[in-house]
């Protein structure tokens, strides 16, 4: 039997691995995401007209409800970044980040070791949040 590491933890998340099904521990903070297309808004519920006039108004809107975290599974024995989607009943759901993803993220830094995303901490002074289809507010 493997010792597990001693890790601080706060409450633990309802998060599991996909593979395994088991807990899985956070290993990096959350990474926010951050729409700067239409279409972006409109993958996640937006209309097209409300979508396009948003985009014509702020140059970046923060998705409050996902981001990028890495987590630790014991089984995996590795870590591994997941898009994670916060929904409604207070679950998560887990996804494979898809490549171009990593560019809409703050401050993450690429497998190659370079880092990505510094467009989009310019880009924050005009900015609003979105947090689901009907819901979005200025920040
Ligand atoms: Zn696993």
């Amino acid at each position: 039997m493997q010792k597990r590491r001693n890790r601080k933890r706060s409450k633990r998340r309802a998060i599991y691995c996909p593979i395994h099904g088991c807990y899985i521990d956070s290993v990096s903070q959350k990474h926010r995401l951050y729409a700067d297309k239409a279409e972006h808004l409109r993958d996640r519920g937006m209309g097209k007209r409300a979508a396009l006039s948003v985009m014509a108004s702020y140059t970046t809107v923060a998705l409050e409800r996902e981001w990028l975290e890495a987590f630790w599974c014991e089984d995996c024995q590795q870590n591994e970044w997941y898009w994670i989607a916060q929904l409604e009943d207070k679950t998560y759901r887990l996804s494979r980040i898809p490549e171009d993803l990593w560019q809409q993220a703050q401050g993450v830094i690429l497998s190659t070791g370079n880092p990505t995303v510094s467009e989009f901490t310019r880009r924050q002074s005009r900015r609003m949040s979105y947090q689901g289809a009907k819901d979005f507010v200025m920040v």
